[in-house]
């Protein structure tokens, strides 16, 4: 292996908004690395052979796979295990088997279960937008962002450092996670956020006695920050939920007694509950701001 990430061939199957910005990332950061890449869609098979997300887009799984010393699986989780039974002959002994899902003991499973006795380290770079498919990815994603890294317990300490590097030299700060852990830090983190953003825009969507053209005019009044990650990948989010399903109805259970208390204080009047409440989230805002992992100017910098 060579080069600042020890790889000197990496496959990437499905060429979406995170396969593409690992293959443009490539590119920019390690351009020593070759790239291949292959995706289910002809159509985005296509467009990344355009963008040039890889260095050879192939029109079969095996064929993109076959060389590399790193295998990453950017499909949905639901997809996870059937990509990678497809390339189970081909992909190399030695090879890394890594992929970038949301949700960890799942698709760990489901890529062990398909490539037995392969070097598999999931991992899960936290970082995206609500953008998807071959023209969303984009070489500075990974910029700052923390790449969380589930390794089993058995995994070869030289593989995993060599997937730790490659992340770190796409831009990433790497930290190594128990899978179980990942799933409920992430859960609510952004499977809850992302549940409630769903069912907010639907509600507002729904309502008979507020018209859509209002919801939309006066949507800078909180709603539109809603909106945004509602834009989210359908079918990667389905996949999330019936992935996640455990940690994700804890915490709702946890998020429906929070709001049920929050509820009660409004109908008894009891403000001193809510300032208290408001103060306390108002400074995590201010930590994740401190941390580097938000823009600091107000409203997310938007012009006006
Ligand atoms: P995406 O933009 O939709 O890309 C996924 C690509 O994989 C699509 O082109 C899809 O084609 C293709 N595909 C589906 N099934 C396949 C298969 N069996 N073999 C080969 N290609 C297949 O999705 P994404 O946002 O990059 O998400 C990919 C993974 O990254 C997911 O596991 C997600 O959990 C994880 N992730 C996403 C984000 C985010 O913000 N979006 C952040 C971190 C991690 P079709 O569209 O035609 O099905």
């Amino acid at each position: 292996m060579s080069g600042a990430g020890g790889f000197r061939s990496i496959a990437i199957v499905g060429l979406g908004l995170l396969g593409g910005s690992i293959g443009l990332a490539v590119r920019e950061y390690l351009p020593g690395v070759r790239t291949t890449g292959f995706d289910l869609s002809p159509a985005h098979r296509a467009r990344a052979a355009e963008r040039g997300l890889v260095d050879r887009v192939c029109d079969d799984a095996a064929d993109a796979v076959r060389e590399a010393d790193c295998v990453i699986f950017c499909v949905p989780p639901g997809a996870m295990g059937e990509s990678a039974l497809a390339v189970a002959d081909a992909v190399r002994a030695d090879a890394v088997v890594s992929d970038v899902g949301s949700c960890k003991v799942s698709v760990a499973k489901a890529l062990s279960d398909a490539l037995p006795g392969r070097h598999v380290i999931p991992a899960h770079p936290v970082a995206g937008t609500e953008n998807s498919g071959p023209d969303a990815g984009f070489a500075s994603l990974f910029q700052g962002r923390w790449c969380i890294v589930t390794p089993p317990a058995d995994v070869d300490a030289a593989k995993l450092a060599a997937l730790t590097s490659f992340w770190e030299a796409i831009g990433a700060k790497v930290e190594l996670m128990d899978a179980a852990h990942h799933d409920r830090v992430l859960a609510v983190t952004s499977h809850l956020p992302h549940l409630i953003a769903y069912t907010i825009v639907g509600t507002a969507s729904d309502l008979e006695e507020v018209t859509q053209s209002e919801v939309i005019k006066y949507s800078a009044g909180g709603f539109r920050d809603f909106t945004r990650i509602a834009a989210s990948d359908p079918t990667m989010w389905r996949d999330v939920f019936l992935s996640n399903r455990e940690a994700v109805l804890e915490m709702l259970q946890r998020f429906s007694e929070d709001l049920t208390a929050l509820q009660k204080a409004i109908r008894v009047g009891d403000g001193a509950t809510l300032f208290d409440h408001f103060t306390r989230t108002r400074a995590i805002r201010r930590s994740i701001i401190e941390m580097g992992q938000d823009d600091a100017r107000p409203d997310f910098g938007r012009k006006h």
